[in-house]
């Protein structure tokens, strides 16, 4: 079955975990045996051969580059400036696998269509119970690897220097932006911080939504998430986000911005980080093994979006696989995202219909495109 994965840092993963994406996974871990820089060295699980094998062949892909001043609590580049040169520095390796024919930028609706067909994944409107799963045809006849597509967002718009930034990065085809990432931003508050998305917030959101930028919910604090729906017409989407009501964290969505989402038509990605998935991870500690932690924890969690909605329509995956973890962090029957594979296995066993299984897997996210690059 094709699946649109919502969330993956790729070009952090080439630039600052220094993978070339293109090689085979048992590669990428073997060139980083001994290192111990990082927890998840040895151990990631995404790159661009197994998103093929996983037939996952359109990504939301990320540039993410932090702006802290001198008390943010997690740190991150020492200017707006710098932060700007990282997510270009980005930009430039995507376009350097596009030039590969590795990758492909999917910014409108023809692109979208385009892509979906060489995939074999555009036979039928995706409400229509009666269409087939061609799957991986073009590819399997050819022999050469179709590239895999990317919609470009950025996660923390702390290195949006000016309204003219965004502007430029639209037309490098960003499309979707999250105002914030952990802690006090420029543009809105995030993950394990408090406040109001203020004058700058506003602006960013009313520039967002005079480019059709789709504005991603994740991360935003509560004070700034219900600001930001207050002020901003445009779509919007969680693109990584489990519920407060099986991993309490403010990180995750209480019942009420959940509900929120859904009347906004957003479609809420699914994680595979494992603290988000279970309560009370310790980072460093916890263990898929020792926790029991699954694929099918995921399936209870979009089961979970499913019944809040009362239909299958607001689900999806956006996994964040080597979003700063690897295989110590995530479902201990997932050696790589091609793994994601299981999840249409898991929903049906659970009573989802084949429809709903494909909306969940690909359908609601390409659906909300759709609507927004209409
Ligand atoms: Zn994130």
């Amino acid at each position: 079955m094709f699946l649109f994965d919502a969330h993956l840092d790729l070009s952090m993963n080439a630039l600052e975990w220094n993978r070339d994406l293109t090689r085979p996974i048992r590669e990428i871990r073997d060139r980083e045996r001994g290192q111990t820089d990082k927890p998840d060295r040895g151990r990631g699980t995404v790159c661009l051969p197994e998103l093929r094998r996983g037939n996952i062949g359109l990504v939301v892909a990320t540039q993410i580059g932090r702006y802290a001043k001198p008390t943010h609590p997690l740190g991150g580049w020492h200017s707006p400036e710098q932060a700007w040169a990282m997510t270009q520095g980005q930009l430039a390796w995507y376009r350097a696998m596009e030039e590969a024919g590795e990758m492909e930028q999917v910014n409108d609706r023809a692109g979208l269509e385009k892509h979906l067909e060489l995939w074999g994944a555009n036979g039928v409107p995706v409400s229509d119970p009666a269409r087939s799963s061609a799957g991986n045809r073009a590819g399997a006849e050819t022999g050469v690897p179709k590239p895999i597509g990317y919609i470009l967002s950025l996660e923390g718009a702390d290195s949006i220097i000016t309204l003219r930034h965004l502007e430029r990065s639209y037309e490098q085809g960003l499309r979707a932006v999250g105002p914030a990432h952990y802690g006090p931003g420029t543009y809105a508050f995030g993950t394990d911080s408090e406040g109001s998305i203020g004058q700058r917030g506003r602006e960013l959101l009313k520039e967002m939504e005079r480019l059709g930028i789709i504005l991603d919910a994740t991360h935003l604090c509560d004070t700034s998430f219900w600001e930001a729906m207050d002020c901003f017409h445009g779509p919007v989407w969680a693109s990584h986000s489990n519920a407060r009501a099986l991993t309490p964290h403010n990180r995750q969505f209480s019942d009420d911005q959940l509900k929120e989402l859904f009347r906004r038509g957003a479609v809420i990605g699914a994680p595979l980080d494992a603290w988000m998935m279970i309560p009370d991870w310790v980072r460093g500690q916890t263990t898929p093994q020792g926790t029991r932690l699954k694929l099918d924890k995921m399936a209870e969690h979009i089961d979970y979006i499913c019944q809040l909605a009362g239909n299958a329509r607001h689900s999806g995956i956006g996994t964040d696989l080597d979003g700063g973890f690897g295989r110590e962090q995530c479902p201990m029957d997932l050696d790589t995202i091609a793994d994601l594979a299981c999840l249409p296995v898991l929903l049906k066993a659970r009573g989802y219909s084949g429809d709903d299984v494909e909306s969940i897997a690909h359908g609601n996210f390409v659906h909300f495109l759709r609507r927004a690059w209409k």
